[in-house]
């Protein structure tokens, strides 16, 4: 038995409380919003800001070990959790640098991990100069609370910077050379307590206007590419002293060469096709990872791809697409929303 908190309540702090439970643990969530689709599957929820020292400090007498699954939650809850006596796993070190992408980037570098090129940037007069540097073409990104492509805009030569500047919300930002990349993949990798690693398959992942659309198992690209994406991911969670899943995302160049773009110190979108091609989940590893648990194995079994359902109207599809066979999960998020990532859907092709 054992109680594990989850700080957030989104789809990941739901497909880790299933998970969880499988394993005979019960979950307490920690989440601002009443009615979250974790805390719906969860034995017990908080309902609190993230900066609530009274209410995390209860969080943390419940909770026998906390963990998170979104990234924007203050590093500094992390260690009043801690203070009371919680462990927190993964650490606030791998929280803290990914949730700022200057930090990020600067730390990819150091560990020979290399970003795309790019730049700081503290006001709109800093854009066109970078811009020059980084050969024209550019994405502007929020340094700080972007996910699915939000906080960011691309611009080229011809752009307006006030403009851009605007989009994103006035805010400290990076801009990165636009990468013409082939394809984009993402190392997913557990690391235990005990500093075992292991690495699941490298899938390849999809996007349209920055949002992931689907995972696609095998990856096209070379044995050795993915042996070289592996071993990236494995620095980095060695350099993080990292415990639980971690993903990589990474471009490939066409000459094979890595860029990386960002890491997310969580169970991530494009490891959900795990579930049903292996054995053991990232759900589930990341669940035997904080609890100090052995990993378990990560081979995976078919040729599998992951669809996102995005929106109302992806969602209706769910039907259809269980009548071809797949298996539709649907994270049952009160309120749609155009684009917003409700569902997934896992289909094997042999
Ligand atoms: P999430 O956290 O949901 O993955 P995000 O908001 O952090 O998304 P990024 O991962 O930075 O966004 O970018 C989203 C997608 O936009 C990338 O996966 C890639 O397809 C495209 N993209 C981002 N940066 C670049 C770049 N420098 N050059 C070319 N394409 C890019
Ligand atoms: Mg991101
Ligand atoms: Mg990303």
């Amino acid at each position: 038995g054992g109680v594990i908190g989850i700080l957030g309540g989104g789809q990941l702090g739901r497909m880790l409380s299933l998970a969880a439970a499988r394993m005979g643990l019960d979950v307490v969530i920690f989440n601002p919003k009443i009615d979250s689709c974790a805390a719906r599957v969860s034995a017990d929820e908080i309902i609190a800001e993230y900066d609530d020292v009274d209410a995390l400090k209860e969080f943390a007498q419940k909770c026998d070990v906390v963990t998170f699954e979104f990234e924007n939650i203050p590093a500094a809850s992390l260690d009043v959790i801690e203070a009371a006596g919680t462990p927190v796993y993964p650490r606030s070190n791998a929280l803290g640098c990914s949730q700022d992408r200057l930090k990020e980037k600067e730390f990819l570098n150091s560990i020979d991990i290399n970003p795309a090129p790019f730049a700081r940037i503290d006001g709109p007069e800093d854009i066109l100069p970078a811009l020059e540097k980084l050969g024209g073409k550019g994405v502007l990104k929020a340094r700080r609370e972007g996910y699915d492509g939000k906080g960011q805009a691309r611009l080229d030569l011809s752009s307006d910077p006030i403009a851009a500047w605007e989009k994103i919300g006035k805010v400290p930002a990076v801009l990165e050379a636009f990468i013409s990349f082939e394809r984009e993949i993402s190392v997913l990798v557990a690391r235990s307590r005990d500093g075992q690693i292991a690495l699941y398959d490298t899938p390849e992942n999809d996007h349209a206007g920055g949002i992931l659309k689907s995972s696609t198992l095998p990856a096209n690209v070379s044995e050795q590419t993915k042996e070289v994406a592996g071993d990236l991911g494995r620095k980095l969670a060695q350099s993080l002293d990292y415990v639980g899943v971690l993903a990589l995302e990474l471009f490939v160049l066409k000459d094979g060469s890595l860029l990386a773009n960002e890491f997310a110190p969580r169970v991530h979108n494009t490891g959900h096709w795990t579930e049903d091609a292996c054995l053991l989940g990232q759900f589930e590893q990341h669940i035997r990872a904080v609890c100090g648990w052995p990993l378990g194995p990560t081979q995976r079994f078919v040729d599998i791809r992951m669809d996102n359902l995005l929106g109302d109207s992806d969602i209706a599809l769910w039907e259809t697409r269980a009548k071809d066979g797949e298996a539709p999960r649907i994270y049952a998020k009160r309120g749609g929303g155009e684009g917003r990532k409700l569902g997934h859907s896992n289909k094997v092709w042999r």
